[in-house]
């Protein structure tokens, strides 16, 4: 438990045998009961896992907290209903997985098919363990694939419990399969593993390297969200209020630990240092604290790991010559607490404003016109989000344009929905979650050719 540094549970780690195991059961499955199962029956079982997530919510909030140390009023408001959400909507799209019929030519009848791809290996980082666990698995068992889930090494906890209640909903044995254990030993067996035909991951690009690397053995598909550092836009004519609190929640909600955080503020020279000051009192707002209590806007990090991480990037910032406005340290002695933090003077180049810190942590960098804005934010190796606020019809449009990102808000900051793509490019990986598009990362599409003769 991150907030109190004790020891809640001792979990099995998988080793590179119990890999193995799940895979042969996860690919026995598929040629079992649930390879004919019928499409809207799958979508039932979906349906059943969601009613079942809903009867244990409290469990699944409570375990989910003390395990990463996520305040429960945020997994009460966001996770569990996003998970919902996400099985409600994959469970409608089951029987929905249709194929085309072609007219090539006058002498056949052919026509497509989209089959399950198979085994897939689902890997889950540990800052949105049930929701990004969920937004992979849902869609996968909608196609008909079946799974091999490897939890993050620290959030193992509420994985195991979605294993439990897929098998009381119904899902036949080895449909879906969790081996928690560690990213170097159980991941990387499961990305070797020449029997898995798909690996959908989210995580730091260091390891979404590897497992390109491991998933060429047997030319496995692959999609990787990696996170990134994405800028949120400021311009004078935007209502500054608001603009500010999003941008405030853009980097300090789950402790900073998201992967489209608004980790880069940019703000006009005329409003920088009313932005920069605004942001440090809504800083020093957060209501850090027990993550159990709902009054807790704030929690700790994730692990003691990832504290350091945060104030070792800390330190460099000032060392580069960067202004701490407010935070800056640790906020308690017990538990992997950090102050939201606000750096200003913070200039493009320097390591905090490059590199994706996933922590409480703003940098607000300075702007003189649309230009500037752009090639700052865009001036990054990640591109995975990006936020407008402008009152400016034809300035939103353009940026909309412009941007180098998977999603860009203008006049909001940070939501996301199941139904739209989800994923970015170049160090922030590739590939779409979510929507329709979550279908063509599980399914492979096969030809049916018949000799009609004419
Ligand atoms: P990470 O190592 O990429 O972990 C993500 C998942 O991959 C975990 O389940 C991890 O298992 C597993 N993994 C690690 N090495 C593996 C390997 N060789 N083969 C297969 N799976 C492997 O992330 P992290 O070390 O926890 O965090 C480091 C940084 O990554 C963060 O500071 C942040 O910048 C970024 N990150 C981004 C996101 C995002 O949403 N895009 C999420 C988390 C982290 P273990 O945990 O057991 O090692
Ligand atoms: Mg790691």
């Amino acid at each position: 438990n991150p907030a109190t540094e004790q020891v809640i549970a001792q979990v099995a780690e998988a080793g590179v045998e119990d890999v193995d195991v799940a895979v042969r059961s996860a690919r026995k499955a598929l040629d079992g009961e649930w390879g004919h199962m019928k499409a809207s029956d799958r979508g039932r079982l979906l349906l059943k896992l969601a009613d079942l997530i809903k009867r244990d919510e409290e469990e699944l909030v409570m375990l989910e907290s003390l395990d990463s140390g996520k305040p429960v009023s945020a997994i009460r408001r966001q996770d569990l209903p996003a998970v919902i959400d996400t099985l409600v909507y994959y469970a409608g799209m089951a029987d929905k997985i249709n194929g085309q019929v072609i007219p090539a030519r006058a002498d056949a009848l052919t026509y497509t098919v989209r089959e399950p791809v198979g085994v897939v290996g689902v890997i889950i980082p540990w800052n949105f363990p049930l929701m990004i666990g969920m937004w992979k698995m849902a869609p996968a068992l909608a196609c008909g694939c079946t799974l091999v889930v490897k939890p993050a090494e620290i959030t193992p906890l509420t994985a195991l419990k979605i294993g439990e209640l897929a098998l009381e909903a119904g899902f036949p044995a080895g449909v879906v399969n969790v081996v928690p254990g560690f990213g170097k030993v159980a991941g990387q067996a499961l990305v070797d593993h020449p029997d898995v035909d798909k690996v959908t991951f989210t995580g730091s690009p260091t390891v979404g390297r590897q497992i390109l690397q491991g998933a060429a053995g047997n030319l496995k598909r692959v999609t990787l969200e990696l996170g990134g550092k994405s800028a949120n836009i400021i311009f004078p004519d935007a209502d500054i209020d608001a603009a500010v609190k999003a941008a405030g929640s853009g980097i300090f909600f789950n402790t900073g630990q998201v992967c489209s955080a608004g980790s880069r503020i940019l703000a006009h020279a005329d409003i920088y240092d009313e932005v920069v000051e605004r942001l440090a009192a809504r800083a020093k707002s957060m209501r850090i604290g027990d993550p159990l209590e709902t009054s807790t806007s704030m929690g700790p990090l994730v692990s003691e790991v990832q504290m350091n991480r945060v104030l070792s990037y800390i330190d460099i910032g000032r060392g580069e010559g960067a202004r701490v406005v407010t935070g800056g340290a640790r906020a308690t002695d017990k538990g992997y607490y950090v102050q939201p933090t606000v750096f200003a003077g913070v200039e493009h180049e320097m390591r905090v404003s490059q590199e994706e810190i996933f922590g409480p942590v703003a940098t607000v960098i300075k702007f003189k016109d649309d230009d500037d804005a752009l090639r700052i934010a865009n001036g990054t190796v990640y591109s995975l989000a990006a936020g407008v606020w402008s009152a400016d019809i034809a300035r939103v449009h353009r940026f909309a344009r412009q941007l180098k990102a998977g999603t860009v808000w203008i006049n909001t900051y940070g939501p996301t929905d199941i139904r739209l793509p989800w994923g970015g490019a170049r160090d922030s990986g590739f590939g779409r979650e979510h929507g329709d598009m979550a279908i063509e990362n599980f399914t492979e599409p096969k030809v049916v050719w018949i000799n009609t003769g004419r």
